[in-house]
Parts: structure tokens; sequence; C-alpha cells
């Protein structure tokens, strides 16, 4: 890791980032530019999945998700910014997790599954 100049892939905005080459360096610059674009919309939305999945979730009261689970999830939500799939649901034991198009991008959410059922 170095720093780097990384230039922005969509609107050439140049910023100094680490990285390892001059690829890594132009797609971090561009997952963190000020211009709206698709990868910055992927990674936020990886950042948001991490944050309801990940260490985090116990903030939210939420169990933390498996590795590959999350994985699943990231990609997921990249085919949602890249407008392969408009949403999608994953039911895990606990919980729901839903990603979804929005209007400005991609939002994810994830509901608690609780339910009780008494019989006699
Ligand atoms: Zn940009």
């Amino acid at each position: 890791m170095e720093q780097m100049t990384g230039t922005c892939l969509f609107c050439g905005q140049t910023r100094l980032v680490e990285a390892e080459d001059q690829n890594e360096a132009n797609r971090i610059a561009s997952e963190n530019c000020t211009c709206d674009n698709n990868l910055k919309r992927v990674r936020q939305c990886s950042d948001n999945i991490e944050k309801i999945c990940g260490e985090t979730a116990k903030e939210f009261g939420m169990d933390i998700v498996t590795e590959e689970v999350i994985d699943s999830l990231k990609d997921t939500g990249k085919l949602c910014v890249f407008d392969y799939l408009q949403s999608a649901t994953f039911r895990l034991t606990d919980s729901t997790i839903s990603i979804k198009q929005t209007k400005d991008g991609v939002s994810v959410s994830r509901k608690k599954v609780s339910a009780v059922k008494l019989e006699a």
C-alpha cells in the first residue's frame, strides 16, 4: 500500500488514496468521490449491509450474519445498483433482509422475525 493519486472514472476528480496500483487507486477514488456514480453506490450499499449484518448488528438488536451470507448480500446489492435486479429478499432464521432499488439508489433493510405459537 502506498499513497497514490486516484482519478474518478466518472468525473475525473483526483484524490490521494492508499492503493497497490493505479487501477485500485482509481476505483477507490471513484467509490469515495463527491460525484454521484454507481461504484460509489455499490460501496455505500456494501457499507450499509456491513452495518446491519456485521459486528455492529448488535447495536440494532440483531445477530451477526455469517461472512458468506454478507458476501451474497453485497453481490445482490451490486446487481440492484447496476439494474439487473429490482429487489431481493433473504430469509434468515432470525430475520428478513430486503435489498431494493429506490429513486436515488439502493436501500437495505432488516426485520427481526419473532413469532409465538401456543397450542393446547
Ligand atoms: Zn467523481
